[in-house]
């Protein structure tokens, strides 16, 4: 068993760690080779979204991204109780999205992990970024189900994230983010409608993640109209986390 305590541990991997966020896939170099079969489900403009003149801007900052934020990630490692004791979150990010999401039952999206044991990790710094996701760690391989019913709209390689999956909700107006992933499910299919809890991949440390870190980068965006899987309004999944139901064990594959 791997000696990693979720709370320091997780600050310590957010420490660690350089740029796991997502990246719009303009910036990610496709492959010559070509193989992926992207664009199966997409509109064309999503097919223009992987050349590169087609720059899709990277998730707005929203407006109190500089809100009155002032300790950036301190109280993560020094704080000796879980963090849903604080009384709110520092930033939800988009406040819509953020409406949307906490309209949601979820699931926390790794198998074995107590929602309460997750930390706050949106407004860390990832280089010149904000890192606007939470990242969980777990043992390589551990099972990663979807958070919630939705539609799998891409799977998809790219250098920051390494093997990723994005996930629509059922409505269409959120976006749910997956990297890092060490493998798909198997059968895994773009255009294939999901059950929150499915398994959908494993813990792995696929793109710019510390090899020695296990984690799931996950994300949350609100999507545009029309919806593209590439661009959105980052929202904080950790509200939304730390009061989702835990994930059921599942059968090892
Ligand atoms: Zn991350």
């Amino acid at each position: 068993m791997m000696a990693w305590r979720p709370l320091l541990g997780a600050a310590l991997a957010c420490i660690a760690l350089q740029a796991c966020e997502r990246q719009a896939p303009s910036t990610v170099v496709i492959p010559p080779r070509a193989s992926l079969p992207d664009d199966t489900v997409l509109r064309p403009d999503a097919t223009a979204s992987v050349t590169p003149q087609a720059q899709p801007a990277p998730a707005v900052q929203s407006p109190q991204a500089a809100a009155p934020v002032p300790a950036p990630a301190a109280p993560v490692a020094t704080a000796p109780a879980p963090q849903r004791d604080l009384p709110a979150v520092r930033n939800a990010g988009d406040p819509r999205g953020a409406e949307l999401l906490a309209q949601r039952a979820l699931e926390v999206p790794v198998v074995g992990i107590a929602p309460a044991s997750l930390s706050d990790h949106y407004e860390q710094s990832r280089g010149k970024r904000k890192h606007e996701a939470i990242d969980i760690l777990a043992p390589m391989g551990t099972p990663v189900v979807a958070v919630d019913d939705g539609r799998i709209v891409k799977l998809f390689n790219s250098k920051p994230g390494g093997l990723t999956v994005y996930q629509y909700d059922p409505n269409g107006q959120l976006a749910y983010y997956y990297a890092h992933l060490q493998r798909y499910a198997d059968g895994l299919k773009e255009g294939a409608d999901v059950k929150r809890g499915q398994v959908i991949g494993y813990v792995g440390v696929t793109g710019n993640s510390d090899p020695g870190t296990p984690h799931l980068h996950f994300a949350v965006f609100k999507l545009g109209t029309p919806p593209r899987w590439w661009e959105g309004d980052p929202v904080n999944p950790y509200p939304a986390l730390s009061r989702a139901a835990p994930a059921q064990q599942v059968a090892a594959r």
